[in-house]
Formats: C-alpha cells, sequence, structure tokens
C-alpha cells in the first residue's frame, strides 16, 4: 500500500469499526488491566469461549491487587477448560510483579511491559495501544493473516523476513493520534471479515487498498503453516481409593498441566490389544508407593494435546497398603469436593463419572466402604 494511501485507509477503517465493531465486555473501558487479561485469554482461544471466562475472571479478581493476592490453585481453578495453563500461571506471576514492582500501576513503556511474565511483543503492544494509546504496533494471528493479504506478502509470514515485514507495515499504517483505536478496527476486520477462508471482500471496508484483492491471491495468502503430524497416544488415568476419598495428584512444574491435579496418570503401548493389569498396578506403585487392586474402567476420552491425539482410558483402584511417596503433593479427596480443585478437562470429566459411581470395595466386590483396618495403613 502506497503511504499516501493511509489516511484514506485510515478512515475507511475507523469509520467501518464505529459501525461493525462488536461490543465485547472487555471494551467497555480502556483498563489495561482488563485489556490484559484479555488478551491473554484470546491467545489459541476463540471470542466466544472467552467471554464467561472474562466475566467470571474479572467477577473474582476486578483488580491486579486481587489476582496477585490469590492462591495459584485458585486463579487456574478459574482458568480450567481454556487450555494452555502457562498462561494463567503467568498471569499471576506477572500480577504480584506488578503490585510489588510498581506499586500496582501498569507500567506503560512497551520494553516494561514485555518484561512481565508471558508478555510479548504482541501483548505489550494492545496494552500501551488500547490503554495508553501509543503507537504500538500489534501482529496476532489476525492481523498476521490481514496485513500479508493488504500488502500482498506471498512468503511465509511466520518467517524472519515475513515478520519484519508485517511489524513494520504494522507500524507505518498507525497514525500518531488514535492508534489503539485502529489497531482495534485492525484485528475486527481480521477477526470478522478478512477470515482464512472466503474472506468477504466484497463488503471489506479496505478492499481498494488491498494487494490481495487486486491480485485475486487472497485464497494462497498467507501461506499456510505446514502441517502438524499428529502421533496417537494411549494413557490410563487410575483413580486410586480408600475409603470414600480418591487420590490425587499435583502436578509438577516440569509437566504439561503444571499446577492442575489429577488422578494417578500415565502412559501406556499404545493400542495394545488388551490392557495389562499386572502393568498398571506396578506402575501405580512406582508413581504413588502404594499397592493397589485394579477394578473397572468406567471412561474413556479422546483429546488432543499439540501434536499428540490421546485416548484416555479410566479405571477405579483400591488400595490395598503401602505409603505415599514422600518427593509429591497428595491429597485423599471426596467426589463431593473435587469441584474444589483445579483439573485439567479430562481429569475433570473422570472426577463427574466418579460422582456417579459406586463405592465397590475390588478385593471383595462388596458394595460400601471398605474396612478401614486393612485400608488405612
Ligand atoms: S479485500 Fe479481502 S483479502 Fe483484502 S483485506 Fe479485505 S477481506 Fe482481506
Amino acid at each position: 500500500m502506497n503511504p499516501v494511501d493511509y489516511s484514506s485507509f485510515r478512515r475507511k477503517l475507523n469509520d467501518w469499526y464505529a459501525d461493525q465493531g462488536r461490543d465485547l465486555p472487555w471494551r467497555r473501558n480502556f483498563e489495561p488491566y482488563q485489556i490484559w487479561i484479555s488478551e491473554i485469554m484470546l491467545q489459541q482461544t476463540t471470542v466466544v469461549a472467552v467471554i464467561p471466562y472474562f466475566e467470571r475472571f474479572l467477577g473474582r479478581f476486578p483488580t491486579v491487587a486481587d489476582l496477585a493476592a490469590a492462591d495459584e490453585s485458585e486463579v487456574l481453578r478459574l482458568w480450567e477448560g481454556l487450555g494452555y495453563y502457562s498462561r494463567a500461571r503467568n498471569l499471576h506471576r506477572a500480577a504480584k510483579v506488578i503490585v510489588e514492582q510498581y506499586s500496582g500501576l501498569f507500567p506503560t513503556e512497551l520494553d516494561t511491559l514485555q518484561s512481565l511474565p508471558g508478555v510479548g511483543r504482541y501483548t505489550a503492544g494492545a496494552i500501551a495501544s488500547f490503554a495508553f494509546d501509543q503507537r504500538a504496533p500489534i501482529v496476532e494471528a489476525n492481523t498476521l493473516r490481514l496485513y500479508s493479504r493488504l500488502i500482498g506478502y506471498a512468503g511465509d509470514p511466520r518467517s524472519r523476513d515475513g515478520q519484519e515485514r508485517l511489524w513494520a507495515f504494522a507500524e507505518d499504517i498507525l497514525p500518531r493520534k488514535g492508534a489503539g483505536r485502529l489497531n482495534q478496527a485492525l484485528m475486527e476486520l481480521g477477526a470478522t471479515v478478512c477470515s482464512p477462508r472466503e474472506p468477504d471482500c466484497e463488503s471489506c471496508p479496505v478492499h481498494a487498498h488491498c494487494q490481495a484483492f487486486r491480485d485475486g491471491t487472497q485464497a494462497t495468502i498467507p501461506l499456510p503453516k505446514p502441517k502438524t503430524v499428529i502421533t496417537e497416544m494411549t494413557e490410563v488415568s487410575i483413580a486410586v481409593r480408600t475409603g470414600s476419598k480418591y487420590l490425587l495428584r499435583k502436578r509438577t512444574s516440569n509437566e504439561r498441566w503444571a499446577g492442575l491435579w489429577d488422578f494417578v496418570r500415565f502412559e501406556i503401548e499404545h493400542a495394545a490389544a488388551a490392557i495389562d493389569t499386572a502393568f498398571i498396578v506396578g506402575a501405580v506403585q512406582d508413581r504413588t508407593g502404594l499397592s493397589v487392586i485394579i477394578g473397572p474402567q468406567i471412561a474413556e476420552f479422546k483429546h488432543g494435546v499439540t501434536r499428540y491425539r490421546i485416548t484416555l482410558k479410566c479405571f477405579v483402584a483400591d488400595r490395598v497398603q503401602g505409603r505415599l511417596k514422600a518427593n509429591e503433593e497428595w491429597q485423599w479427596v471426596q467426589p463431593e469436593k473435587f469441584d474444589e480443585y483445579p483439573l485439567s478437562v479430562t481429569a475433570r470429566q473422570f472426577a463427574e463419572r466418579l460422582k456417579q459411581f459406586p463405592l465397590v470395595d475390588h478385593a471383595t466386590s462388596k458394595t460400601g466402604k471398605m474396612k478401614k483396618s486393612r485400608l488405612e495403613h
């Protein structure tokens, strides 16, 4: 796009945004805390999915000080289901930094914003431009696609050259005043009109400025990401029971879903013809220190994590004897208390099934509470 066209481009885009921009909860004020929460939640997640999370989160933590003072477990519980839990842990850590180092006031400088845990160039630009109207460019998934088409960039937009070109364009088109509003309008156009497939070019307010539209290359720009090769995996989740309580374990910082609680869970050989119960008993003992009797499989879930498609087979088991290993965080929890713990999506599904599951002693196959003398060593 020729720089002489920038002011016409901005005017058309701003007019369109005033008329067509969606009313979203985080657009009702320009509070940096709310912008920050919404932008972190919106990474990898759709607007529709984010709205109820955003409202619940702000209801519980209305200020950065409230978030900083919370337990990480509670933050994760409110994040449960949004995925990419490092985002929630980083929000919590960054809130503490803002309270401790900046007296609870958001820094306004881009560099300082980017030094906060979990705040990258894009999020820093969104906070600085939306909240403080700084001339800070932003490139995220929607604007990456939009800018690639506007300038007709046929290379890989994620390459070094692509990133340099797109960030430079994102900065060039910003006005000295009203940069935040223009950034919001650009993101909105990318999200609602310049969609990945079949962009609505006829109703696009800036099609006269779009190189891809002129060239008819909207369908091939931007260059798609290379396809991820999916690997199948099978895992088992074992709800070890003693009396009326089940064993939960806090996932450690070097695991996926760090900080969330889960039943005993591990990988088994994929697509084995039959479940090897002896292997599962041994693996539970290795991990927990407890010897168990494996009961029935009561659920099976399929879900995706990054490049893995996981089949999760869920069993109950009764503790027979042994002491829990000391190097892990464990809790024996009654099903009605599961809601107090942050769980992964599949652990939550399993927990819900367990609430319906009758208490059966699989050692004796009798319904009811297991004998305390035998179980609680
Ligand atoms: S004209 Fe089409 S391809 Fe170009 S910015 Fe508008 S919607 Fe996107």
